[in-house]
């Protein structure tokens, strides 16, 4: 089981934990979760929102301890949990420094707290008993720097350890696991070896596996991620072969699944040690959509704009980092070329998205998933030649290397994309221009407003 704070989220939450504190007195927060159920072993509670109470929703607030009003509880009950039967998350700060212990009064208070929930909550309403409310807690020292996080039972009789995230990514490498003397990595130990083995862990699904999809596996492999998931229901045709990197005349006259040739190139890379998983189907399908779901990091890189809605849909739903490569290749009237490589990182968690921060069009991606069906349908029995918008491999290249760029710098931290990141490269122009993301989002989005 795990919690997953998104980093935007928690630094919002951490000052208001501090600003909540005159002195050195204890001070509380909650958290409000959706959980995933990513497969029979494997929770994960997300935050849909979080409350600090101010100084008049406490009884008694001390160094020693507190005591919160019973209105503030009944107001946390009918805000958050009546309606949207969400689990709860108390975190709670010890006026000390250093690794923080729950105390008697903690497990005392908390016990009872977990009863409380599941109890109020009638078992003759629609409300399965594992649909009850689940208590998760956390204390910290009072820098909130040091945690320890436990989940009770729907009894109050017991609980055990959950694991707390609150970077982009979930990942907890095995400490023991030996180091990699791999030689492959020799040249990339200045990033860390805990990066290393952070990319040894990543699972990364792809969504698209064409001519940008398939240099994005071919350079974030070489760099060190052996866990896959693959989507694309397309064959290799004639046409890519000018930009899929070790495509050969026989795959197309063979009609690979785009999926199966993107897993040869990681198989390529990694004789043995790499999971790839292929699944020759649309986004859009509920399998996939389960696949992609319990990934640690999803990256689109379609041609289309419905893609790319389902999978920033998915990433907003399940809260897992999303990566958006594109590029667009216009001629001008005068036969002059404009070229663009895009890469966004749209925030963890929400705060905008690829709709409301325009890098997709609502209305062509309506367009599109209901035009898709009879395009697919026609390609397939060889109406359509299959020759659409000009694209280069170089210029995929630069998009695909500029994403890895950036997933590896998520992982070792060199880049803060907290409030997220949109980059569009111009091409002769040679500019880079850069979004402000503060600029991004409205608060009414239908897709990621809170
Ligand atoms: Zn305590
Ligand atoms: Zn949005």
């Amino acid at each position: 089981m795990s919690l997953h704070i998104p980093p935007k989220m928690w630094h919002q939450f951490y000052h208001a934990m501090l600003d909540a504190r005159t002195t050195n007195e204890e001070v509380i927060g909650f958290f409000f979760c959706k959980r995933h159920q990513v497969s029979k072993q494997k929770v994960r509670y997300l935050p849909q929102s979080w409350v600090v109470p101010s100084a008049d929703c406490y009884e008694r607030q001390s160094a020693n301890g507190l005591v919160m009003k019973q209105e503030f509880h009944q107001y946390l009950i009918e805000t958050f949990l009546a309606k949207e039967k969400l689990d709860v998350v108390h975190i709670h700060t010890h006026s000390d420094r250093g690794k923080p212990e729950f105390s008697g009064v903690d497990d005392r208070y908390e016990s009872e707290y977990a009863r409380f929930l599941s109890s109020h909550f009638n078992p003759s309403a629609a409300l399965s008993f594992k649909k009850k409310p689940r208590l998760i807690s956390g204390v910290f020292d009072e820098t909130l720097q040091q945690s320890q996080f436990r989940i009770w039972d729907r009894k109050g009789q017991s609980f055990e350890r959950i694991n707390c995230s609150r970077s982009w990514f979930e990942l907890t490498p095995d400490v023991n696991t030996p180091n990699e003397t791999d030689l492959m990595f020799a040249r990339q130990q200045a990033f860390g070896e805990g990066v290393q083995k952070q990319l040894g862990e990543l699972t990364v699904a792809l969504i698209g596996c064409g001519g940008i999809g398939a240099i994005f596996a071919e350079l974030l492999g070489r760099l060190g991620v052996k866990k896959w998931i693959l989507i694309d229901r397309d064959r290799v045709e004639s046409v890519n072969l000018n930009r899929l990197p070790a495509a050969t005349q026989d795959m197309a006259t063979q009609q690979w699944y785009k999926v199966h040739y993107v897993k040869h190139l990681i198989k390529r890379i990694y004789a043995t040690g790499s999971h790839v998983k292929t699944i020759p189907t649309s986004i859009a399908d509920e399998s996939a959509k389960q696949e992609v779901a319990a990934a640690d990091l999803i990256v689109v890189a379609t041609d289309n704009h419905s893609s790319r809605q389902v999978a920033q849909e998915l990433a907003l739903t399940y809260m897992r980092p999303l990566v958006c490569l594109g590029t667009h290749i216009d001629i001008q009237p005068n036969n002059t070329p404009r070229m663009y490589c895009r890469v966004t990182v749209p925030p963890l968690g929400g705060g905008w998205c690829l709709m409301c921060g325009n890098i997709i069009n609502l209305h062509r991606a309506a367009l599109e998933s209901a035009a898709d069906e009879i395009n697919h349908l026609a390609a397939r029995v060889g109406y359509v030649e299959g020759i659409g918008d000009p694209a280069v491999f170089w210029l995929n290249s630069l998009c695909a290397s500029t994403g890895v760029g950036v997933i590896h710098s998520m992982l070792s931290g060199f880049l803060d994309v907290d409030n997220g990141l949109d980059w569009i490269y111009e091409f002769p122009g040679s500019n880079w221009l850069k979004t402000n993301p503060e600029y991004l989002g409205t608060c009414g989005c239908y897709f990621c407003g809170v």
